[in-house]
């Protein structure tokens, strides 16, 4: 048993399969937003120390054991990467939470098992990956086979600081590359000791380096280092973007996983109850800080009213608590920065004319933190600035819709397009729906559901590429085609 009082140790980076200092011996402090302390420091990688880690991985590809091993030693050393994290569940959720201020319910019961799934989940990969047999000519054997990337670079942000290690290195891993994997400044402890658990799962020394640092600097070193292969990118569109052409130089391969503003939509024939349900997790689990939070809610004229009254009351109910007691469910925003940001937005909305009907307000928790309120913002139109981008808080935006047709057109009416949700009793309209919009992940009478099994990804802005699934590991692998003349 973890305790859960336990001062938290410095972190520093994993090179090469073991912790170090920066070359430069800079560090950070990481601090926990519900309470505004400092949890500990954090070495502070910079370019020089980017370059070794690349050097590293690049040798752990080039040379080194890892895309030479048999997969299934790769499978049988991710698999208990994946029970490792179990094993240490308690202590990776508190890191988390104090970390994120995110509930450490969250944190301990929904994030540490989908981690842990998605190693368990393509570690089965490793030695399921073929290539074909193409029948070309009686006179030749052709066929091709499917082979790593090489080094990937993946760059992450903090809203699922452990999740996203587990999206981004764990299929990369078993199709054989190795990663460089940069943390973002405000939440790097969960990927360093995940780094830790993967040495002592058998991962090779250089296979698996972590380095938290600066965007600007240790990002901008990975996404220009020419011995990277690719980078697999979550963060906002306008880094993406950047990214993207910063990429160009070096002609490396992306996958880009940018924002949302993604609808959520209740037909009048909806079970109401489930519904309001849906609506409220949908955009207040993880306090909103969630890149497919449902923050656009359409709801059908006819029940609009009577739905936004329930939804109002729902999130009344929702008050900001300690992010450490496993009975909260809203926590703390991650940095006082994206507090006055989401506030920010709750008063450009009443500006344009929304109506706050729940919350709307900071709400320290035993006089600190940088809480927000639950927030439901009625009588919005798809053209305010609240409908249209992306607030990445508790902030829910409510707009009336009169029909199917209505509905599908605002639902994409908007750059975005990353997830989408259908409250609905018409089997038929449900599925009809679902294909008319444009987003990368529709839910059906549900929301925010995952699993290492279903792809998860943009449309239009929101990116391209896809984690998660069978199809994330054609983005970190290539083809080769091999031509035998047999005559
Ligand atoms: P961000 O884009 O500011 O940062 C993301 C990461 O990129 C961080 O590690 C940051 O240090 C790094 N970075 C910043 N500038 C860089 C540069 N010039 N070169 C290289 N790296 C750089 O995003 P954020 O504020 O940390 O996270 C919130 C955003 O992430 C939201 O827009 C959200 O929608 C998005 N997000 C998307 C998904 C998804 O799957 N589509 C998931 C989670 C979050
Ligand atoms: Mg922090």
């Amino acid at each position: 048993m973890t305790d859960t009082l336990a001062p938290v140790k410095p972190a520093r980076l994993i090179i090469n399969g073991e912790a170090v200092d920066s070359a430069s011996g800079r560090t950070f402090t990481t601090v926990n937003p519900a309470t505004e302390e400092p949890i500990c420091a954090v070495a502070e990688a910079g370019v020089e120390d980017v370059d070794r880690a690349v050097q590293a991985a690049r040798a752990a590809f080039d040379g080194g054991p890892w895309p030479k091993m048999k997969p299934a030693e790769r499978q049988r050393i991710l698999w208990k990467l994946g029970d490792l994290i179990l094993a240490h569940g308690d202590e990776l959720g508190r890191l988390e939470t104090l970390d994120n201020g995110k509930p450490v319910f969250e944190a301990r019961q929904i994030d540490v098992p989908m981690v842990a799934g998605c190693f368990h989940y393509f570690s089965g990969w490793a030695t399921k990956l073929t290539g074909e047999t193409v029948p070309v000519s009686p006179g030749t054997l052709t066929y091709t086979l499917r082979e790593p990337l090489g080094v990937v670079g993946a760059i992450i942000p903090w809203n699922f600081p452990m999740i996203m290690v587990g999206w981004k290195c764990a299929p990369a891993l078993a199709a054989g590359n190795t990663v460089v994997l940069k943390p973002a400044m405000e939440t790097p402890l969960t990927a360093v000791r995940i780094g830790e658990l993967a040495l002592e799962a058998g991962l090779p020394p250089g296979v698996l380096n972590i380095v938290p640092g600066r965007g600007s600097v240790a990002g901008e070193a990975l996404v220009g280092h020419p011995l990277v292969d690719k980078i697999s990118f979550t963060g906002s569109t306008e880094v993406g973007q950047r990214i993207m052409r910063e990429a160009a130089g070096t002609v490396k391969k992306l996958t880009l996983e940018l924002g949302g503003k993604s609808p959520n939509i209740v037909f009048a024939d909806a079970d109401q109850e489930a519904a309001v349900r849906g609506a409220s997790t949908g955009i207040f689990y993880g306090k909103g800080e969630v890149c497919a939070a449902g923050s656009r809610l359409l709801v059908e004229q006819s029940i609009h009213a009577e739905f936004v009254a329930k939804l109002a009351e729902r999130a009344k109910k929702l008050v900001p608590a300690d992010p450490l007691d496993p009975k909260t469910r809203l926590g703390s925003l991650v940095s006082e920065k994206q507090m006055k940001t989401v506030l920010g937005y709750v008063e450009a909305g009443v500006k344009e004319g929304a109506r706050i009907v729940a919350g709307g307000q900071r709400q320290p928790v035993n006089g600190k933190g940088w809480f927000v309120q639950a927030t439901v913002l009625d009588r919005v139109d798809n053209r305010m600035k609240v409908a249209q981008e992306e607030i990445f808080g508790p902030v829910l935006a409510v707009i009336p819709f009169d029909d199917v047709d209505d509905a599908v057109r605002k639902a994409n009416d908007i750059p975005y397009g990353l997830a989408a949700g259908v409250w609905t009793g018409d089997v038929k309209k449900a599925h009809a729906v679902a294909r008319r919009l444009r987003a990368g992940t529709v839910w059906v009478n549900m929301y925010n559901f995952y699993d290492p099994g279903m792809p998860f990804g943009g449309y239009k802005a929101s990116g391209f590429g896809r984690d998660l699934g069978a199809d994330s590991l054609r983005d970190y692998t290539q083809v080769k085609s091999v031509w035998v003349n047999l005559e």
